[in-house]
């Protein structure tokens, strides 16, 4: 909560009547901001952290869903709580909107006290601390908010492309990935690199793992391409 004691909500909804109830509903410790789609939610939070947000399900463009699990895995976004609103009310939907990181969930139509008593409820509880994505392969440590590698407590120095690529890896290990799937996954404009350059980078990742014993990790599979294997 901020030390003004105001509660800055967001709202993401597209449509505006229910954007309205919410709105004229709360009493006057909320300082509300609206958003009709993900896009301008995003703006929204860059421009100022809200203490919760109210968001939906259906929008068009990006889902509720889909915006909680992108919000939940941003280091900025990860703690702020998240209302789900919904017209679904089956419990398939509820379950996966915990999943995405939603913190409660309200099937439409509630009424204005329904909602700010979940609300209040959410804030009495203090921040909730989401945990870091850590990836664990051997004794490689990934913390996918942070974009930190640890390897036995030492942090790793790698540049952004090495970074990526070994996330990559980690993500999916035990499989082969050619070249050409690797400049597609890991790099930006990948059209305009060439397979020499993936080769490069990998040489460089394994000299940034080898001091650690681990370049071996990664390994080259003749005529296809590279994996990291799970000591
Ligand atoms: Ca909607």
């Amino acid at each position: 909560m901020t030390t003004s004691k105001k509660i800055h909500l967001l709202i993401v909804e597209d449509e505006a009547p229910i954007r309205d109830m919410i709105k004229f509903s709360l009493p006057a410790e909320f300082v509300v901001t609206e958003a009709e789609n993900t896009a301008q939610a995003k703006t929204c939070i860059a421009d100022r952290q809200p203490d919760i947000i109210l968001l939906d399900w259906m929008l068009p463009g990006m889902s509720g869903v889909e915006f909680a699990k992108a919000l939940r895995s941003a280091t900025l976004t990860k703690n702020i709580p998240i209302i789900l609103l919904t017209a679904k009310a089956e419990e398939e939907n509820k379950i996966k909107g915990f999943d995405a990181g939603a913190d409660d969930y309200i099937t439409k139509p509630f009424s204005p006290r329904e909602l700010i008593a979940r609300i209040r409820s959410i804030l009495k509880r203090g921040p909730i601390a989401y945990p870091d994505e850590v990836l664990v392969i051997g004794d490689i440590a990934l913390n996918l908010q942070k974009h930190e590698v640890k390897i036995k407590n030492d942090i790793l120095s790698l540049t952004p492309v090495n970074y990526r690529l070994l996330a990559f890896f980690m993500k999916h290990p035990n499989r082969t990935y050619s070249r050409d799937q690797l400049l597609q996954h890991v790099w930006e404009n990948a059209l305009e690199k060439t397979d020499r350059v993936v080769d490069v980078q990998i040489k460089r990742l394994r000299a940034v793992l080898s001091p650690y014993g681990c370049s071996e990790i990664i390994q080259t599979v003749r005529g296809s391409g590279y994996k990291m294997v799970q000591p």
